[in-house]
């Protein structure tokens, strides 16, 4: 595997999780956010999730130690000259997107990949973005990412086969399995996911049952580990609306229409876990 170096951009949920995972395989990773106390929060949640595998016997206090090594804190996004890929997990909105991938094109070297782990937006019109178009692609990883096993791997119609085979590979490098998965709105996952979380929100809107009630459904009737709205609160609302006016816009479909009461939920502040409220209280 020639990726040894790698940059992640947000150090959110998503980010810090990547970061982790990078890291836990033995590559070094630099971790960038707009500002310090971002990037300390998700150090922190770095180190609270190790620690929580050393409490299991799933690594030793050395290897714990080791992977905090392996992750550099930034807030320049200068930082990342050196990096082989980059992993852009910023927020769910295409112009804070498009700035950054801007960004990484100017200070990344001409061969390093930009990827972008966003749930729903074209990586055709980021490339498109960039001096690299052959260079770009998705990384689509699941939350919480230490856990979960998939990563959507999205060409955009620009990506180079050759960009698709090494992230394909880092993939597995790093623990993951791969799906190949072509570029349109919210790919496969959160194209069938987020319309499934939607009408979940509709049914507790039009009074059909409790948040409780509702997801007791899905889980004891379906199967699902976790209800439709436990979900959308460890995704995040806002990212969830996000993603759902991606569908909505770029099919130009109404199936794919917001509840108003996700759009009145995110007004309000109500995020889900990352903010304490959302359909449930943390
Ligand atoms: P989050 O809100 O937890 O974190 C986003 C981070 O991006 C924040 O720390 C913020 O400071 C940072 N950020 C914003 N603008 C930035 C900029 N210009 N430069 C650097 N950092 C910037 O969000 P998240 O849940 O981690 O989601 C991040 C990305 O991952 C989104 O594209 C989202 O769609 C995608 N994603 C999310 C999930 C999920 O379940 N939450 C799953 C898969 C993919």
């Amino acid at each position: 595997m020639n990726i040894k170096h790698v940059g992640v951009v947000g150090a959110g949920q998503m980010g810090s999780g990547i970061a982790q995972v990078c890291a836990l395989a033995g590559l070094n990773v630099r971790l960038f956010d707009q500002n310090k106390q971002a990037v300390e929060r998700g150090f922190a949640v770095i180190k609270t999730s190790l620690e929580r595998l050393q409490a299991k016997e799933k690594i030793t206090a050395e290897e714990l130690a080791g992977v905090l090594s392996r992750i550099e804190l930034i807030t320049e996004i200068e930082a990342l000259a050196t990096v082989d890929i980059a992993i852009e997990a910023a927020t769910e909105v295409e112009a804070i997107k498009q700035v950054i991938f801007k960004d990484l094109d100017r200070v990344c070297q001409p061969q390093a990949i930009l990827a972008t782990n966003t749930s729903s937006i074209s990586i055709t019109r980021l490339a498109a973005a960039t001096q690299r178009p052959g260079k770009v692609i998705g990384m689509h990883f699941m939350n919480p990412v230490p856990m979960m096993q998939l990563v959507e791997v999205i060409r955009a119609l620009q990506t180079d086969d050759a960009v698709f085979e090494q992230v394909t590979e880092m993939a597995r490098f790093i623990g993951k399995t791969p799906v190949d998965v072509k570029d349109a709105p919210g790919f496969v996952a959160n194209r069938i996911l987020l319309p499934m979380i939607n009408e979940a929100v509709f049914t507790l809107y039009e009074g059909l049952a409790s948040a409780e009630e509702i997801d007791t459904v899905m889980k004891l009737g379906m199967g699902h580990p976790m209800g439709p709205l436990a979900l959308a609160d460890l995704i995040g609302l806002d990212t969830c609306l996000s993603i759902l006016g991606v569908l909505y816009e770029g099919f130009s479909d109404s199936k794919y229409r917001p509840c108003p009461l996700l759009k009145q939920m995110v007004d309000a502040g109500y995020l889900g876990r990352k903010s304490g409220r959302g359909f449930f209280t943390y």
